[in-house]
C-alpha cells in the first residue's frame, strides 16, 4: 500500500452498492479523503448477483420511502452519471393464497397509499383478466404497482464506482479488512491485507459478512447469511413479454422475463444460515414446481444457468444504518435482507448526511442497531 493511501479521514470496507454510493455521497458533500476496499473485484457479491428488484410494495413505511427515494434519485441518473439506466417498469404483482396473509396485505395497502404508491388490488378475476396465462385458483387477490420494476445492479453499482472514483476516492480491490483497530472508546483504523490504514471514521459495509468485521471490533451484529438461488430459462416465448415480476407470497416464488428467458428465484424458509453459494437440483425442482402452480405454462421452460448469493439477514429484516455499538467513529449500512440493491442509493445519501451533518433528515429510527437491544418492533413483513 502506498505512503499516501495510510492515512484516511474516512475508510469504507466493501465494494458492493451500499460502499460505492456512501463513498459518491460522501464526495458530494466536502472534499474529504475517502478510501474503500474491497477483499474481491466490485461489486461480485450481492450486488452483482441481486436480480435488481425495485418496488415500493414494502409493509413497513420507511422501507417504502427508501424506495420512493432511490426511484426519484434514478430519475436523475442520466445527468448525475452520463449513462443510461435500464429500468424496466414493468411492474411487480404479489398474489395471495392464504386468509391472514391476504388481510396484512390490505393493511400494507393503506399504507402505501397514504404514502403516494399508486398500488392497485385485484381480484382473481381482475387478475386473469390482465394476465390470462396465471391460474388463479385458491388466490384471495393480488397487488400491483406499474412503477415497481428491475434494474441491472452491476451497471448501476458500476455507475457510482465510476462517478466515486473520478471525484478522488481511493477504491482498492483485493485489499482484505482483517480488523476494525479501536482504543479510547472509538475507532483509529483499519489492518488490511496490505497494511494499515489510520482514520477517525469506518463504515462497515460489508454485505453478508458485516458481523464478522464487526466482530474485530468486539461488536456485534445480528445479520446473518442466507443462500439464495435463481434460475434463468432459454427462450421462452409462451408468455406475453414485458412480463410484470410476479411473487407467490405462499410459496415465496418469483419469476420475471430475462432477455429472450424468465428468471426464476424462490425463498426457502427451512435454509440454514450459511456461506455457501452453489445451486442444487433438488431446489430447483422444487422452484419449477412452486412457479408452474401459478404460471403452467413454465413446466415446460428449459433452465439455461442458475447462481446462488447471499442475504444478509437481520432479525426483523430491517437493515442496519447509523453508529454500530458505542464505538465513536464506528457506522455501518448492512443487513437489507434481501432488499439492499434498490435501498442503496437512498441510503448512501442518508448515512452520508447523518455522519457529515449529523442529521439525516429522515427518521432513520427503526434502523438504528441499538434497537436489538428493545423489545422487538414491527420490522420489514414483506419479504421474498
Ligand atoms: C439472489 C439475490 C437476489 C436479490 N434480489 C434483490 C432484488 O431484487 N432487489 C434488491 O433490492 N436486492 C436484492 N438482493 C439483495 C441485494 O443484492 C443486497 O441487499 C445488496 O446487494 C447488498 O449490498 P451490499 O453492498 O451491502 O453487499 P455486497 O454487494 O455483498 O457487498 C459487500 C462487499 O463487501 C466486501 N467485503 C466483505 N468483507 C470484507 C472485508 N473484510 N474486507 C474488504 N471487503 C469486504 C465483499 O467482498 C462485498 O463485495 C438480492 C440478493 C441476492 C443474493
Amino acid at each position: 500500500m502506498a505512503e499516501s493511501e495510510r492515512t484516511a479521514d474516512i475508510v469504507i470496507i466493501g465494494g458492493g452498492i451500499m460502499g460505492l454510493c456512501l463513498a459518491y455521497y460522501l464526495t458530494q458533500q466536502g472534499s474529504l479523503k475517502i478510501s474503500l476496499l474491497e477483499k474481491g473485484l466490485l461489486a461480485q457479491a450481492s450486488t452483482g448477483l441481486s436480480v435488481g428488484g425495485i418496488r415500493q410494495q414494502f409493509s413497513h413505511p420507511s422501507n417504502i420511502r427508501l424506495s420512493q427515494m432511490t426511484l426519484e434519485l434514478f430519475s436523475h441518473f442520466e445527468e448525475a452519471f452520463g449513462r443510461t439506466l435500464e429500468f424496466h417498469k414493468v411492474g411487480y404483482l404479489f398474489l395471495v393464497e392464504q386468509e391472514q396473509t391476504w388481510k396484512f396485505f390490505l393493511e400494507n395497502v393503506r399504507t402505501q397509499l397514504e404514502l403516494g404508491v399508486p398500488v392497485e388490488v385485484l381480484s382473481p378475476h381482475e387478475i386473469r383478466e390482465r394476465w390470462p396465462f396465471l391460474n388463479t385458483e385458491g388466490l384471495q387477490g393480488g397487488t400491483f404497482c406499474a412503477e415497481d420494476g428491475y434494474a441491472d445492479p452491476y451497471s448501476v453499482a458500476m455507475a457510482f464506482a465510476e462517478a466515486a472514483r473520478s471525484l478522488g476516492v481511493s477504491i482498492q480491490e483485493n485489499t482484505r479488512v482483517l480488523e476494525v483497530r479501536t482504543g479510547s472508546g472509538r475507532v483509529q483504523g483499519i489492518r488490511t491485507s496490505k497494511g494499515d490504514v489510520a482514520a477517525p471514521i469506518v463504515i462497515n459495509t460489508a454485505g453478508a459478512w458485516a458481523a464478522e468485521l464487526a466482530a474485530t471490533a468486539e461488536i456485534r451484529l445480528p445479520v446473518k447469511p442466507y443462500r439464495r438461488q435463481v434460475y434463468v430459462t432459454r427462450r421462452f416465448d409462451d408468455l406475453p413479454k414485458p412480463l410484470p415480476l410476479i411473487i407467490d407470497q405462499d410459496s415465496l416464488s418469483y419469476f420475471r422475463g430475462e432477455g429472450e428467458g424468465i428468471l426464476m428465484g424462490q425463498t426457502d424458509p427451512d435454509e440454514p444460515p450459511s456461506f455457501h453459494t452453489h445451486v442444487d437440483r433438488g431446489f430447483l425442482e422444487h422452484l419449477i414446481e412452486a412457479v408452474a402452480r401459478r404460471a403452467p405454462v413454465l413446466a415446460q421452460a428449459e433452465i439455461l444457468r442458475g447462481w446462488g448469493g447471499l442475504y444478509a439477514v437481520t432479525p426483523d429484516e430491517n437493515p442496519i444504518i447509523g453508529r454500530l455499538g458505542e464505538l465513536d467513529g464506528f457506522y455501518g449500512a448492512v443487513g437489507f435482507s434481501g432488499h439492499g440493491f434498490q435501498h442503496g442509493p437512498a441510503v448512501g445519501r442518508l448515512l452520508s448526511e447523518l455522519i457529515l451533518s449529523g442529521d439525516a433528515n429522515f427518521d432513520l429510527g427503526p434502523f438504528t442497531h441499538s434497537r436489538f437491544a428493545r423489545p422487538a418492533g414491527a420490522g420489514e413483513k414483506c419479504t421474498v
